[in-house]
């Protein structure tokens, strides 16, 4: 008997989809609309790899948070950093990669924007795709094995995930290589993709035209006012807050997350990433100087790696060292799950019967804790403040 983890603790990673040398596991998704492996037990040959490269089976490995750096940082390329969610860092330290013969791995949109998959790049005219958050979980499919036949051939490798994606991928490898440099994200969670395309019927019927682009991080009215927007087949185009679009309240409501993102043991300072990328929420408040709402990132350097092209990249970049403790009380995600909705389980009851703007009023409403912590949050912020302001005065 093989033991994989129990469906709300598994990630969804597809590691151990990815190693298993006889083509036993399925990835199938639920009645939810996430993805968990399937064992065909007339295949299985009961090797225990696929529990070996589990990073949930793994456990934790030990956290050193002290070697952790953080920057505030921003892409010099004004075009490029308006086209990513936060200040762009993304993009440089994959252009770095591609300019050295290497290859990018990310997650891009299908072309119908039904769902998101994990695509490997090898040209910087292909970078769009990759660009920008996608707010729901992406399809690994089997790019772990293509990772490591390109780190084989000593290609340079840029791998960018989620964090439980990046630890899925370094268990899968088993081995640490010169050649491989992984960026995760500070993660809220993961919607189903099942939810997205309820919300794509939806906005399609309502608007009468198929979705041909979307943005979930439109900077239309700023950076801190974030947006969604699409383009129409027919030439039309939506665009509203994010307080107010349905999909996204549903998200940061969390109402719709994968189970194993309301205890997602992957959320830690320092990480086995080379490079946490993020927004960094709070620098109106800790640097108004440098913030001019067109997006700020929170660079989490982790490793000599991750320092190496941080220190090559500095030509494309402007960036500051910042406390990291500081910073993680405006970014809460970066250490803590999301709370469960109590209304989740009815929300996902309704979705095949009810329509998707009733569903989401009716379920999708912020969480005693969530109405809580954000109002904590801003008690927070006037106090850091006036704090600083009477820093300031004293020196
Ligand atoms: C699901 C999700 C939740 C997030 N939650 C938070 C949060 O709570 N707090 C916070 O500070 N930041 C969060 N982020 C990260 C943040 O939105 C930015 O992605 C990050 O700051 C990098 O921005 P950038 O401007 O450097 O580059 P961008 O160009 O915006 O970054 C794009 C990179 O993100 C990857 N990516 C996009 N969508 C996905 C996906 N669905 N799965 C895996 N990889 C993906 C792409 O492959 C690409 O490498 C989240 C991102 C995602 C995708
Ligand atoms: S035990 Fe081995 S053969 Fe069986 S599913 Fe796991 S990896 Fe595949
Ligand atoms: S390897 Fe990933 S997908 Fe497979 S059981 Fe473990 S957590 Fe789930
Ligand atoms: S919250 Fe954790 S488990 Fe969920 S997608 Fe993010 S890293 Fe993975």
């Amino acid at each position: 008997m093989i033991s994989l983890p129990e469906k709300s603790d598994c990630c969804g990673c597809s590691a151990c989809y990815n190693i298993c040398p006889v083509n036993a596991i399925e990835m199938q998704a639920d009645q939810e609309g996430f993805a968990y492996p399937a064992v065909d037990g007339s295949i299985c040959v009961k090797c225990g790899k696929c529990v070996n490269a589990c990073p949930v089976c793994i456990g934790e490995s030990q956290s050193e948070d002290d070697k952790t750096k953080a920057y505030w940082a921003i892409n010099n390329d004004e075009k490029t950093r308006n086209e990513s969610s936060s200040g762009g860092v993304f993009s440089v330290l994959a252009e770095k990669t591609l300019k050295n013969g290497g290859v990018v791995f990310g997650a891009a949109m299908s072309d119908n924007m039904r769902s998101v998959n994990h695509i490997c790049i090898s040209c910087s005219d292909d970078l769009p795709v990759l660009r920008g958050s996608k707010y729901m979980q992406s399809d690994i499919s089997d790019m772990y094995r293509s990772v490591r036949e390109y780190l084989d051939k000593n290609v340079e490798v840029l791998f960018s995930g989620a964090p439980c994606q990046i630890e899925g991928l370094l268990a899968f490898l088993g081995k640490d290589y010169d050649n491989l440099l992984c960026v995760d994200f500070i993660c809220h969670g993961v919607p189903s993709v099942r939810v997205w395309n309820k919300y794509v019927d939806f906005v399609e019927r309502k608007q009468g035209s198929g979705i041909r682009s979307v943005n979930f991080r439109s900077k239309a009215h700023g950076w801190h006012t974030i947006s969604v927007s699409f383009s129409f087949e027919d030439g039309s185009k939506y665009e509203s807050k994010e307080s107010d679009d349905l999909f996204m309240k549903a998200f940061l409501n969390d109402v719709c997350l994968r189970p194993s993102c309301y205890k997602c043991r992957f959320k830690k300072i320092h990480r086995k990433s080379d490079v946490t990328l993020a927004d960094f929420w709070g620098v109106d408040k800790l640097f108004p100087e440098i913030d001019d709402d067109k997006g700020t990132s929170l660079l989490m350097i982790h490793s000599e790696k991750g320092n190496r092209i941080f220190e090559l990249s500095s030509d494309k970049i402007k960036s500051g060292e910042v406390d990291i403790k500081t910073v993680a009380i405006y970014n809460a995600a970066m250490i803590k799950s999301s709370p469960v909705n109590k209304n989740r389980t009815q929300f996902f009851s309704g979705l095949e019967s009810k329509k998707f703007d009733k569903l989401v009023n009716k379920y999708a409403k912020p969480s005693l804790y969530r109405r809580i912590r954000r109002k904590l949050g801003k008690i927070k912020n006037s106090i850091l403040k006036q704090t600083t302001k009477k820093a300031e005065r004293f020196k």
